[in-house]
């Protein structure tokens, strides 16, 4: 019996596909595909399904982006299904579809970004509700200042730190929506306060072989904002580790754990 909705047997065209608790996330993914209407009955049709994606030419787009861009939103959307099977299997964990859905838009953003930077353009507009998973071996580093000329520092000492260590696929998340335009959007309107520090970190950038700029809200940056919080009440020089953190940081922290996708 299908586990989540409990109503029919489960097989991969009813979870993958059909069942109705799964349903709003292909729908609140807002792509116009049609889940029921694909012809899937076997583990086999599904990665084919990843593979050989339903695609639509005549937008403007090219075939070969716009496969692999569906290609990665179908992958990720049945594994997150997958997850979300899982999750109510082992933990009985309640199904959050407004949560489900801007994790999930997330996270393909990230890997359109990382096939293609000047995606993230587009879709600034979008942005995750929690903090997500980078894709295995890319690091993610997210940043915050609590003064508001200080973030496009904190990036730059966010890419120092990640060359220090040796990082070479990154994604640095910031809440500051300027300085990611700045670095994302060509314009020739960058202000002129942040100017030198940006063109420093389009030439760091290049250091690495994946180096990804993402705008996110507050609340996918809550640990970065607490730290931030927290460090401008210190006197002096502030550092923690996983063991040590300030209660309000490690509120943001487990926040963030218990929304991951197990
Ligand atoms: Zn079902």
């Amino acid at each position: 019996m299908c586990p989540l909705c409990g109503s029919n047997k489960e097989s991969y065209q009813h979870l993958f596909l059909k069942c109705s608790v799964i349903r709003p996330i292909w729908f609140g993914l807002n792509w116009g595909l049609h889940p029921d209407s694909l012809p899937i009955d076997s583990s086999l049709d599904l990665l084919n399904l990843v593979i050989n994606p339903p695609i639509c030419l005549g937008i403007d787009l090219n075939p070969k982006t716009l496969k692999a861009q569906t290609s990665i939103q179908i992958a990720l959307t049945l594994e997150n299904i997958w997850s979300v099977r899982n999750q109510r299997v082992h933990n009985n964990t309640k199904v959050n579809h407004l949560s489900i859905v801007k994790n999930l838009e997330g996270r393909i953003l990230e890997h359109f970004h990382i096939i293609d930077p000047c995606i993230l353009a587009d879709s600034l507009s979008i942005s995750p509700l929690c903090w997500s998973a980078p894709p295995s071996n890319v690091v993610k580093l997210n940043t915050d200042a609590a003064l508001k000329d200080a973030e496009s520092a904190a990036l730059l000492w966010a890419l120092e730190l990640a060359k220090d260590n040796h990082f070479y696929a990154v994604v640095v998340e910031s809440d500051a929506k300027v300085c990611i335009e700045a670095l994302t959007v060509a314009s020739s309107t960058t202000l002129w306060k942040i100017h030198s520090l940006v063109a420093n970190i389009n030439f760091l950038a290049l250091e690495f072989s994946s180096c990804v700029f993402c705008w996110v809200g507050r609340d996918a940056n809550g640990v970065a904002h607490a730290l931030t919080k927290f460090a401008s009440t210190q006197p002096a020089y502030f550092s923690c580790t996983s063991s040590n953190l300030p209660p309000s940081v490690r509120e943001a922290w487990l926040r963030d754990l218990l929304a991951l996708p197990s």
